[in-house]
């Protein structure tokens, strides 16, 4: 969208939600009615899944996207998600039974009727090895690779009974995929995504640093100016945190796969891990998976559901995720507004707590000074909002990491920036011209549009060069009249 100033919708800032939604467009929210009212709802970010549906489904949303958040008026950032190398059976009639100890073959597209062979979408023989494990069907068969044939069977043993379905997922939690985490389907998505206004691609499956960096190269290659998400769902990811949070622009903790790959129990302590290091490096944080789950069938969540909420903005997440709930649920409109009651409320009643405050890294002196100064300036002044002039996003994305209980008001000349920032914590963007005024004009205009109060104080963190990036040189207090 190349829209020069973006209007908003008149909400006043202290009903700003600063946990953000994402939510994921699916059969029950393909239209651009369903678009808008999930925007209306405060969806914050909408994910493409790619692992369904085609290109030009996906083009007709991605303008449905835009045209809804100009008519809201609030940047919307739209989220491609790759499929990556997500392992499926293959076709097969009924079920199969499975029991202990057990030998199973299972074969790249292989019939079952005539070979005893179960069909896998995906040719494993080259990647696994003896002794690995092998979780089927989300994890409810398990089984170890006993040995691999040179026709490309792989052998494995089940370690406990249960069925097989067709089509259902299998995870290979030691397996060492060396880089190839970017299937030639997903290769033809990055390309279709840099053709057609993405913000933000989220990377499947992600097992190294060097796994982000060769998504990068690639995107660079096609021009895209899209920031990377890392999706958290691999044992090798758990091994690899750090460099991988410090390589990508923002992670997710995808905690369907991860369930399966560590265990169900591990993973709300790595997604409080994964959070505070998000806040370490100023990278947004996604928390995604089933946090609404029962709203896919019911009106309202369980108070579990309710719990998983708060908690995530409790800790300090920048985004709750729907999925299911919102592309395949019934009541897609009303997760969405359930989310953001349980937002409004949680922040209102209770500061962001990190449960692992890691000491904060990524930045220069100055800038570090500069967001630290303007936090403690805000609190003490009781600043209604904390406005920062932002030319690639970084002063903003840094202050919102230290979880400042104002809004951050990000302005920028930078449609994308603005977008992109729509998932960052308690980050309200807005496009406007590079000028030195744009903090100024910007803020006069809320007052007008009653956003802002005569009497409000903010604070501004600006520069001598707007529009040019890292030259943040400039805190002010204003009183606004
Ligand atoms: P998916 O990722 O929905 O693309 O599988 C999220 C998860 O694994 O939780
Ligand atoms: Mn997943």
């Amino acid at each position: 969208m190349t829209q020069t100033t973006q209007k908003a919708p008149n909400v006043p800032i202290t009903q700003f939600k600063r946990t953000k939604t994402i939510a994921t467009i699916g059969p029950s929210t393909m239209s651009y009615e369903s678009v808008l009212q999930l925007i209306k709802a405060g969806a914050n970010g909408l994910r493409l899944n790619f692992s369904h549906g085609n290109h030009e489904e996906k083009a007709e949303q991605i303008k449905w996207v835009r045209s809804a958040s100009q008519e809201y008026g609030k940047p919307v950032a739209i989220i491609q998600d790759l499929q990556g190398p997500k392992i499926r059976l293959g076709d097969f009639e009924g079920i199969i039974n499975v029991s202990t100890g057990q030998a199973l073959m299972f074969r790249y597209k292989s019939d079952f009727q005539t070979t005893g062979c179960i069909p896998i979408q995906y040719d494993l023989s080259k990647k696994v090895k003896r002794g690995e494990r092998l979780y089927l069907y989300d994890g409810k068969v398990r089984a170890t690779v006993t040995s691999v044939s040179q026709d490309g069977t792989v052998h494995a043993r089940a370690e406990n009974d249960g069925i097989l379905i067709k089509r259902k997922g299998m995870n290979l939690p030691d397996t060492d995929f060396a880089g190839d985490v970017i299937t030639q389907k997903d290769k033809k998505d990055i390309a279709f995504g840099s053709k057609h206004d993405i913000d933000w691609v989220a990377m499947s499956f992600v097992q190294t640093e060097d796994d982000i960096r060769t998504l990068r190269r690639m995107l660079k290659n096609l021009g895209s100016d899209a920031k990377i998400m890392a999706k958290i769902e691999t044992k090798a990811a758990i091994d690899n945190l750090d460099e991988i949070i410090q390589a990508a622009d923002g992670v997710m903790v995808a905690r369907g796969d991860l369930a399966v790959e560590t265990a169900p129990e591990s993973v709300p302590i790595l997604q409080r891990k994964i959070i505070g290091l998000g806040l370490r490096y100023g990278k947004p944080t996604v928390v995604a998976t089933q946090m609404l789950a029962s709203m896919t069938e019911m009106p309202e969540p369980t108070r579990a559901e309710v719990s998983d909420v708060a908690t995530a903005v409790i800790v300090g997440a920048d985004c709750v995720m729907l999925s299911d709930e919102t592309a395949n649920g019934q009541y897609p409109i009303e997760a969405v507004k359930v989310m953001k009651r349980i937002i409004m409320y949680t922040q209102s009643n209770l500061p962001v707590k990190a449960v692992f405050p890691y000491e904060r890294e990524g930045l220069t002196s100055r800038q570090e000074a500069i967001c630290t100064t303007i936090m403690s300036l805000a609190e003490s002044v009781g600043a209604k909002a904390i406005v920062a002039e932002t030319k690639s996003g970084i002063t903003a994305l840094q202050i919102a990491a230290r979880r400042p209980e104002s809004p951050v008001i990000a302005v920028t000349s930078v449609p994308r920036v603005a977008q992109q920032l729509a998932i960052s914590y308690g980050t309200k963007s807005f496009v406007r011209p590079d000028s030195k005024y744009a903090a100024t004009k910007l803020t006069d205009w809320m007052l007008k549009t009653k956003i802002l109060h005569k009497g409000d104080i903010i604070v501004s963190a600006s520069g001598m060069y707007p529009g040019v990036v890292g030259t943040t040189d400039t805190i002010k207090v204003r009183v606004l009249e």
